[in-house]
């Protein structure tokens, strides 16, 4: 595997950043050069302070990576590509001052997903949006994308092939999401054990307006985005990985759910399988029964990144209703900002050189 690209991994060593780190460990195109967490952490090695726990395998991360010292944010980086999985706190600034040094920024962080100039992607449902970041160039030198939130993914993955092919006029979501989507330390077990937590900041917010920008048109350089409203409730389980969705959602034209079930089928979205390391054989998987699918039994499809439909049947107050699955960690946060690296190197849009 000589000559892959260096990446640095800020956030490394959080639930996201140790997940990357993870999938980093073989990847074809990109070597994981350099690791930087919290200034607390700063000087420190990787393995002493990364969330190994959190890896269902334990410690899958090569020694040469667990030595690395780890640098604070704002240090010079001198890999091309940088990976971010920090708190959208920090993310914001830090993230602005890097693309401004000239890096490619691919960020898992909420500060800049909804600014008019970055792209907020899922490569099979709007690569094309990538065209964006030349609006960056009167920003900065470098370029920063962003993926969705973490249940956005998931849903918006699921409505591309029904906005497709009937159009959404309204969408209602509830949401069930695991503990490891609120990073570390995360809600204390007191407060998890036999509960559920009905707020999530930030979380409805984020449903209720990325789906838009996603399922967007580029037009003149400007996104327009999708019409349909989402009312959205968020609710914290005790699940370790995985978020439900229970989508109803209200067609421009009528579909019967063997139709929608046909549309979720087929979709096999807009990059061919065979570019993108991370990308699996089908971003949706159809499953049968009754129960399905289920945090524990679905959530590992297509090594994560497949978002898992079911229990698609009429809705009494809008056209259908469906659930969705979506390993959070996976496709909704390490291996969606991979995929994305992905698509920005196979795009020309070059860590090496920047920009094509
Ligand atoms: P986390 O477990 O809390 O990890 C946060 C990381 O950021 C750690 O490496 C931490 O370093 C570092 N950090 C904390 N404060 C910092 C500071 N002031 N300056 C620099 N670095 C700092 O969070 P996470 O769950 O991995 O989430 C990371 C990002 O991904 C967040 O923006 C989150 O919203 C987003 N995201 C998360 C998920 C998910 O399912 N968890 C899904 C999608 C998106 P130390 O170890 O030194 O504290």
């Amino acid at each position: 595997m000589r000559g892959r690209i260096d990446v640095g991994l800020l956030g490394a060593t959080g639930i996201v950043g140790t997940w990357l780190a993870r999938m980093l460990r073989d990847h074809p195109w990109f070597r994981l050069a350099e690791v930087g967490a919290s200034p607390a952490s700063e000087g420190r090695s990787y393995g002493e302070v990364a969330a190994l726990s959190s890896l269902p395998g334990g410690a899958e991360i090569p020694d040469e990576i667990l030595a690395l010292e780890l640098k604070a944010p704002t240090d010079e980086w001198s890999s091309p590509l940088l990976l971010c999985a920090l708190p959208s706190r920090e993310a914001g600034r830090v993230e602005e001052e890097l693309a401004g040094r000239g890096h490619v920024v691919v960020s898992n962080a909420a500060s800049h997903r909804m600014d008019a100039d970055v792209p907020l992607i899922i490569p099979e449902v709007n690569p094309g949006h990538l065209a964006l970041v030349e609006r960056q160039q009167e920003r900065w030198p470098g370029m920063l994308i962003t993926n969705p939130n973490c249940s956005v993914v998931g849903l918006a993955l699921a409505l591309a092939p029904l906005h497709r092919a009937f159009g959404l006029r309204m969408v209602t979501v509830a949401t069930l999401q695991a503990l490891s989507g609120a990073g570390r330390p995360g809600p204390s077990a007191g407060d998890m054990l036999d509960n559920v937590l009905p707020h999530i900041a930030g979380e409805e917010e984020k449903l209720a307006r990325e789906p838009q920008k996603i399922l967007g048109e580029l037009q003149e350089r400007t996104i327009q985005p999708a019409a349909f409203p989402v009312s959205a409730q968020t609710h914290r389980v005790p699940v370790t990985h995985g978020h439900l969705l229970a989508v109803s959602a209200k067609l421009d034209v009528p579909a019967n759910p063997d139709e929608v079930v046909e549309a979720f089928a087929g979709f096999r979205g807009a990059v061919r399988d065979e570019r993108l390391p991370s990308a699996p054989v089908r971003p949706i998987d159809v499953v049968d029964g009754e129960a399905r699918p289920q945090p524990r039994l679905d959530r590992d499809r297509g090594d994560g990144m497949t978002v898992a439909v079911g229990r698609v049947r009429r809705c009494e107050t809008l056209d259908v209703k469906f659930t969705v699955l979506v390993h959070n960690l996976v496709r909704g946060a390490a291996g969606a900002a991979l995929l994305n690296a992905e698509l920005c190197h196979v795009s020309g849009y070059s860590p090496k050189a920047g920009r094509r």
